[in-house]
């Protein structure tokens, strides 16, 4: 059944005229960076922390002195940087390489896309190595700070060069609005799309979840989804079949196949 799929997968994908991947955590789980909702998920471990999800753009509002000091205390934080890309990242840059993948629509934060190769990666939730000014919408490379002496000099914290407003992280939290500029870009991708890869996420977080079922309201759309599980996707039928298993197994097989249709074609 899987192998039926992903042979099906590898059609639709090398006869497609622009085909998008849709990625979330868990296209990182093996990275080593765990997924929020996954068996093994952050939020199924410790729901404290989800609480805290919910609050931590208040705080930065309110307090961006007390938001920084407790996101540098934050334990999984340093996992985001010593982890490297997998199979699974590294399967989307050949397929975009190969100019099968025109973009990818990604919910990590982690980078690892574009580690990988990937080149035109939309980042929906935004780049765990960026800071982000609220008010005028810059970005800055987080390694030009050094928060953590900041924070031993009492001069957190850090300020936007142009506007002078306390800058936070580029990743969006909840209650905070998707950044516009990622956010119309997605959006013209689902619309432009005739092929949508869907990998390791369980298509719950909005307005990220939203994009397939803009994609599914023109005819002729395939959407694929590769889960470790059946998301509402698979059940409301969003997707037109799902490859259940792991995206490090599944897409480098699925890559494969593609590059050898692409070989017969020439
Ligand atoms: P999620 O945790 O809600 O769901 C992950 C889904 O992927 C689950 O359904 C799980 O069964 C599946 N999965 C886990 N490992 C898999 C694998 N190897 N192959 C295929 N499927 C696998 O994640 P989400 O839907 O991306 O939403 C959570 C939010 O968490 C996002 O907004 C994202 O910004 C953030 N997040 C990002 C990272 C990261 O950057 N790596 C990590 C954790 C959370």
């Amino acid at each position: 059944m899987v192998e039926e799929r992903i042979e099906k997968a590898a059609n639709d994908l090398a006869n497609s005229r622009h085909a998008v991947a849709l990625t979330g955590a868990g296209i990182s789980t093996e990275s080593g960076i765990p997924d929020f909702r996954g068996p093994n998920g952050i939020w199924t471990k410790y729901p404290e922390m989800e609480r805290k999800a919910y609050q931590i753009y208040g705080i930065f509002l309110n307090d961006p002195v007390a938001y920084w000091k407790d996101r540098l205390e934050n334990p999984f934080l340093h996992k985001f940087f010593t982890v490297e890309p997998n199979p699974g990242h590294q399967a989307l840059a050949e397929l975009e390489e190969a100019g099968i993948i025109q973009a990818v629509l990604t919910q990590n934060i982690d980078n690892l896309h574009q580690r990988a190769g990937s080149r035109n990666v939309m980042e929906y939730h935004g780049n765990i190595n960026k800071l982000r000014c609220i008010s005028c919408s810059s970005r800055y490379n987080r390694d030009d700070y050094d928060l953590e002496k900041m924070k031993e000099e009492n001069t957190l914290p850090p300020l936007c060069p142009g506007c002078g407003h306390p800058l936070k992280t580029d990743v969006v939290y909840f209650q905070e609005p998707i950044p516009q500029d990622v956010a119309y870009q997605s959006y013209l991708e689902a619309q432009k799309c005739d092929v949508m890869l869907i990998c390791g996420t369980s298509a719950n977080v909005y307005p990220f979840a939203s994009l397939p079922t803009t994609a599914r309201s023109r005819p002729g759309v395939t959407i694929i989804e590769i889960n470790a599980e059946p998301t509402p996707l698979t059940t409301n039928n969003i997707s037109d079949y799902i490859i259940q298993g792991y995206t490090g197994e599944i897409l480098p097989r699925l890559s494969e196949k593609v590059m050898k249709k692409l070989s017969a074609k020439e």
